[in-house]
């Protein structure tokens, strides 16, 4: 075990440093650092089969039941009256899926992007309308 330890001392962490604004400004510095090994970037992990990343909504499917809106347990859906439609806040999402089992025209499905860290919570990014 104190051998695993010293080893694990000298070896560089497994994980990607993370948020991205450890990232250089643009694209081609970033490729460049990475080169120069600057930046030491792991693969990322890929998401497993039926992974529950960021809802995805569908508009033109949505008939405007409200189904989803009664099993979300964490109210982050909003339905828009006027216009028949649902709007969701992912900030309060807690990736349960049950919108989606529960939406009986398949408008809702949980995608496999989950870096979804942001300093502000109001952020467009995190609205799915
Ligand atoms: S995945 Fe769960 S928490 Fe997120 S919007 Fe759907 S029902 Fe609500
Ligand atoms: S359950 Fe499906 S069809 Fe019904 S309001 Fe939600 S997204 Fe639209």
């Amino acid at each position: 075990m104190i051998g695993e330890l010293i080893r694990q001392m000298f070896r560089r962490p497994f994980t990607n440093l993370f948020p991205a604004k450890y990232a250089p400004s643009s694209p081609s510095r970033f490729v460049e650092a990475v080169k120069k090994g600057e930046i030491k970037i792991n693969p990322p992990i890929e998401t497993p089969p039926g992974f529950r990343g960021k809802i995805v909504y569908d508009r033109e499917k949505c008939i405007g039941c409200r189904l989803c809106t009664k099993v979300c347990p964490s109210d982050a859906i909003e339905y828009i009256e006027d216009k028949k439609k649902i709007r969701i806040y992912v900030n309060r999402c807690t990736f349960c899926a049950q919108c989606t089992d529960a939406c009986p025209v398949n408008a809702l499905s949980m995608s496999n992007e989950f870096l979804l860290s942001t300093t502000d919570k109001n952020s467009k990014d995190l609205i799915v309308e």
